[in-house]
C-alpha cells in the first residue's frame, strides 16, 4: 500500500473540495470567523494549516479584533501553496486570511490545490482597496471561486448605513491615490483606515458634520 501524502491524487468517490472566499470590510469579523472555522474542521479530526499575509499583528499571526489569535504561516509573494502543502503529511484545508494580498498567482495555486488535490482552501479577505477598486487577489477568487459570501457582521458607517468600503485616511482626510497597500493603524504609520458607507466613501465625509455655531 503506497503511503497517501498532501498531494495524493483525490480518490474518484471523493466530493469535490472547494475554493471559498469571504469578503467584507475592516472589522466585519472575517479574522473571528476564519479561526472559528479553522477550529470548527479541526475538531472534526481535520488537518489544516493556516496562512495569512499583513495580519493586524504584525507578525505571522492571525488576529482578530475581539482578541483571539493563532500562529500562522506568513505567505510572502515567493511562497509556492501547493510546494508548501506538499511538504507536509496530509492536508485536508487551508485557511487562508488576508487573501487579498496574496498574489494573483498564488490564488491560481489554491485553485490547483482544490481541483487537483483535494483540498478545500477557505479564502477570507477584503474585495477592494481604500480607492474602491478590486484588489487583484480578490478579483481572482471572485473569478475563480466555487462560492463567494459577502459579509456583513453589524460593521456601520458613522452614519448608520452598512459599511460597504474602506477609506484610507491620512491626516484626517481620505485618501484618493497612493499605493495599493499601505499597513495602517498601527502606532508607528500615520495611515489609519476607516469603514464607511457607498454614499460617504464617494463624498469623503469621514464624519457627522459639526452644526456652525454662527448659524441662524
Ligand atoms: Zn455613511
Amino acid at each position: 500500500m503506497t503511503e497517501l501524502s498532501a498531494l495524493s491524487p483525490v480518490p474518484s468517490a471523493a466530493r469535490d473540495a472547494v475554493l471559498k472566499f469571504y469578503f467584507g470590510p475592516m472589522d466585519c469579523g472575517k479574522s473571528t470567523l476564519a479561526l472559528q472555522m479553522n477550529y470548527n474542521h479541526g475538531r472534526q479530526g481535520r488537518r489544516g494549516l493556516v496562512l495569512t499575509k499583513h495580519d493586524r499583528s504584525g507578525g505571522a499571526k492571525v488576529t482578530s479584533r475581539i482578541g483571539l489569535g493563532l500562529d500562522a504561516i506568513e505567505v510572502d509573494d515567493a511562497l509556492d501553496l501547493v510546494t508548501l502543502v506538499g511538504a507536509h503529511d496530509r492536508i485536508d484545508y487551508l485557511i487562508c486570511d488576508e487573501a487579498c494580498f496574496y498574489t494573483v498567482e498564488q490564488i491560481e495555486q489554491l485553485a490547483d490545490l482544490v481541483d487537483e488535490h483535494g483540498v478545500d482552501v477557505y479564502a477570507f479577505g477584503l474585495a477592494s482597496d481604500f480607492r474602491s477598486q478590486m484588489f487583484p487577489a480578490a478579483q481572482r477568487l471572485f473569478e475563480l471561486a466555487d462560492e463567494v459570501c459577502r459579509l456583513q457582521v453589524e460593521v456601520l458607517c458613522w452614519c448608520g448605513r452598512p459599511g460597504l468600503l474602506n477609506a484610507r485616511v491620512v491626516g484626517g482626510a481620505m485618501a484618493r491615490s497612493g499605493e495599493q497597500v499601505v499597513i495602517g493603524d498601527t502606532d508607528a504609520s500615520p495611515v489609519r483606515y476607516q469603514v464607511l458607507c457607498r454614499r460617504h466613501h464617494r463624498s469623503g465625509q469621514l464624519a457627522m458634520p459639526v452644526p456652525s455655531l454662527t448659524a441662524s
